[in-house]
């Protein structure tokens, strides 16, 4: 089974994505900001993260980096706010797959995670 990290600072936020991903046949596991992310990248092992860019502790900018010295081919999808252009650059100099706006359109997000865990987007 396919596993996915969903990292958010919003309760409401990772549990729609949970719902979602979990409906679709994904392992789900959750963190609510940067610094569990880096915890449970480690002992889940996802295939994909989707990491929100704002949380407190470590924003999400950060987690990645430190995620993705460790594991450089992990597909990381971030959230970012609109008008986050300068940490958007960052994000995909750091290795981060794909930027993505919020308010996301959860189809076009399901779409991507799923085309990525195929090897159609990369
Ligand atoms: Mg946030």
């Amino acid at each position: 089974m396919k596993k996915i990290l969903i990292v958010d600072d919003q309760k409401g936020v990772r549990r729609l994505l949970e719902e979602l991903f979990k409906k679709d046949g994904w392992e789900v596991e959750l963190a609510a900001d940067g610094k569990e992310a880096v915890e449970r990248a480690d002992k889940f092992l996802p295939d994909i993260i989707l990491m929100d860019m704002k949380m407190p502790n470590m924003n999400g900018l950060e987690a990645s980096q430190i995620i993705l010295k460790k594991y450089n081919n992990l597909d990381i999808i971030m959230m970012t706010a609109y008008g986050e252009m300068d940490v958007v650059k960052e994000a995909l100099d750091a290795g981060v797959k794909r930027c993505i706006t919020k308010p996301f359109d959860i189809i076009d997000l399901r779409n991507t995670v799923n085309q990525m865990a195929t090897g159609k987007v990369s």
